[in-house]
């Protein structure tokens, strides 16, 4: 078997021209959709993630703002800082950058932001109305391998899906995702015992633990759809995921490039989340809307 890969950047691609249409829709009503970032410190990697955010956000046609503040920046001085944004009409979304530097609570500094401008989904009232199954801002990355599915014409009902890492960003809430929508979900992390034995199991197995090429082809049940969420940096400076991309390709029936696969897709959604987000705001019917249990 030689697995069709899954172009995320093209899907990406057709999610942000909706999004602006749905912005110039917006804009003709009077309102102009805004994303806030605030990054804290001065994190190489994490400028990079803010300044694409940026990016995808202006050519959509949405208003965007970063707001660096210093590495020392107390923390009531944050919070305070998120609460403004959380009283000012036109930002529609807030990301706080992650990781925080220390000593700064980024649980706390979550807490402040206001679940309706919440575009991370990372709120605990974002994340309770993500387990019950409810309409909510779900977190961008595992929002976007739920739309890739779906855009692929990929149902994921009644499947076995396995998971490789149960972070709060990607793991966890991706094997909420899936329960919702029908999978029966085995999740697998560092103290996963014989992990080949599980994830061969797996007709869907999503790799999201930052370990280059750790799943090779004897962990992939032919004829699996493979989602590669891990990025790696190899010593040469390229990137590359969790999967053993070639030898894995031979096994499976669909998989994930990496960069070009789940990538785009975060960015995406996180653009889309903000429309929604202005749309609400508005009182515009939200596209989108789904309620998925
Ligand atoms: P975390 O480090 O927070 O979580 C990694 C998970 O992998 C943990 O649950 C850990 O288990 C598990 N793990 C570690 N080693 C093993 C192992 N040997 N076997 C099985 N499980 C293991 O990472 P994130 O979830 O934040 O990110 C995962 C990857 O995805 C990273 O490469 C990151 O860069 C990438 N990423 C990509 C995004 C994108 O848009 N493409 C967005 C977000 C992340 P335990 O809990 O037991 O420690």
């Amino acid at each position: 078997m030689k697995a069709t890969p899954i172009d995320g950047k093209a899907i990406a691609a057709g999610i942000a021209a909706e999004s602006a249409l749905r912005t110039a829709r917006l804009r003709e009503a009077g309102t102009v959709p805004g994303l806030a970032v605030v990054i804290v410190g001065d994190d190489p990697a994490s400028r990079v993630y803010v300044r694409n955010k940026a990016l995808a956000c202006e050519k959509a046609g949405l208003n965007s703002w970063v707001h660096a503040l210093p590495a020392d920046t107390p923390q009531e001085r944050l919070v305070g800082f998120v609460r403004q944004l959380n009283a000012d009409p036109t930002v529609h979304g807030i990301l706080v950058q992650l990781p925080l530097p220390k000593p700064l609570d980024a649980r706390a500094v979550i807490e402040a932001i206001d679940p309706a401008k919440d575009v991370d989904g990372f709120h605990y009232q974002n994340v309770g109305a993500l387990v019950v199954g409810e309409p909510a801002f779900y977190p961008c990355t595992p929002w976007g391998i739920m739309k890739m599915l779906e855009h692929e014409g990929l149902a994921v009902e009644g499947l076995h899906a396995v998971v490789v890492g149960r972070s709060t960003i990607v793991g966890k809430p991706m094997a909420l995702l899936l329960i919702n929508a029908g999978a029966t979900v085995t999740v697998c992390h560092s103290k996963t015992r014989d992990l080949g034995a599980v994830t061969r199991q797996a007709d869907l197995l999503v790799a999201a633990v930052g370990r280059a090429r750790m799943i090779g082809a004897d962990m992939v049940k032919p004829g699996a759809v493979v989602i590669d969420v891990g990025v790696n940096r190899l010593p040469d400076g390229k990137l590359c995921g969790d999967v053993d991309y070639d030898a894995v390709a031979a096994v499976a029936s669909r998989i994930t490039p990496v960069p070009g696969g789940v990538g785009p897709m975060t960015i995406a959604m996180l653009v889309a989340n903000a429309v929604r987000g202005a749309e609400k705001a508005a009182g515009l019917a939200a596209a989108g809307e789904t309620r998925i249990a």
